[in-house]
């Protein structure tokens, strides 16, 4: 597990960097180290023919992957899916997800509770000029 490095961060934002995707390994979870607190994002990358330790599901909150590197499969319950660079994957708390690496995969990882975006984009911003 690594924490991101930290930039600059004040009461209201946080800057961090997990450092260049060519390079970057294992899991880095964000969300206490940048004090975010809507969601739960984190970095994480497979090397090939390696595999997530273990299949899980959530009690309430939806995941959301985004395959930035690689490609592999990611099994959704009983069914297997191929993923690639791009590849975005919602996956609701009840299934269970396993994610197995082909050739070395890098992604992100948002985990928010399910139903709880109440507004967004041009409902929640304002512009201001
Ligand atoms: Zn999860």
């Amino acid at each position: 597990m690594n924490t991101p490095t930290i930039k600059q961060t004040t009461d209201n934002y946080c800057v961090a960097t997990v450092g260049n995707l060519n390079t970057f390994a294992g899991k880095t979870f964000l969300k206490e180290a940048m004090n975010i607190s809507s969601a739960e994002i984190s970095f994480g990358s497979l090397d090939n023919g390696e595999a997530t330790p273990f299949s899980h599901h959530h009690k309430q909150n939806e995941e959301i992957y985004i395959f930035l590197k690689g490609d592999g499969t990611i099994t959704l319950d009983d069914t297997d899916i191929n993923i690639t660079e791009g590849s975005i994957v919602r996956v609701s708390p009840s299934v269970s997800r396993k994610i197995k690496c082909n050739n070395r995969l890098v992604y992100i990882c948002i985990q928010a509770k399910q139903g709880s975006l109440t507004q967004y984009t041009m409902t929640d911003g304002v512009i201001e000029s």
